[in-house]
């Protein structure tokens, strides 16, 4: 089995898998954020992450959700920030970088469907804005969850990072003297 996609199905519902394969939602995010990013991310190299992703608004807000932001949902690779009348809710902070939020919460949806079998609408929210945005798994945000799992996969498994490209939130990331000193 070679197929990033059918390789993470499989590894997800416990069969037998010679190379198992595993795609959390972060690094859905980060793929969409930066690739370099998520190469290094999957190094576990990791440096002051916590200013870094706050300063760049890609981290939940604990505070902003109150006590429903501990109602955290662990699923096999996947953890749900909330379940809201039986939609996934994912939260974050604001609304910049939203495609890779987007992103993110469309592959909860999918692992929920081709993982366990379970259809669920999403919700995107930023509660401190006070905007929330439907987000469902139609065929063209399947593809794109698709083809995601098989770029990170393409990335993750390379012997070295994505060459640096310039971005507007490089100043705050964590690996900025990685790329750019
Ligand atoms: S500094 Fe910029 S290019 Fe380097 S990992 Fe961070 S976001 Fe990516």
């Amino acid at each position: 089995m070679s197929d990033p996609v059918s390789r993470l199905v499989a590894t997800a519902q416990g069969d037998a898998v010679d190379n198992p394969f595993r795609v959390t939602g972060v690094m859905m995010q980060y793929y969409y954020v930066c690739e370099r990013e998520l190469w290094f991310e999957s190094r576990n190299i990791e440096i002051n992450r916590e200013n870094a992703s706050v300063a760049r608004g890609t981290r939940v807000d604990e505070s902003s959700y109150g006590e429903r932001s501990q109602e955290n949902l662990r699923l096999g690779m996947i953890a749900l920030d909330l379940l809201e009348d039986g939609r996934v809710v994912e939260v974050k902070p604001s609304s910049t970088l939203t495609e890779p939020a987007r992103m993110q919460l469309s592959y909860y949806l999918w692992y929920l469907d081709r993982v366990l079998g379970v259809e669920r609408e999403g919700v995107l929210a930023h509660p401190t804005e006070r905007r929330r945005e439907g987000v469902s798994l139609d065929d063209d945000r399947c593809d794109k969850v698709e083809s995601a799992i098989r770029g990170i996969h393409a990335i993750v498994t390379a012997d070295s990072p994505p060459e640096a490209t310039e971005k507007p939130y490089c100043e705050s990331c964590a690996y900025h003297d990685f790329c750019w000193v």
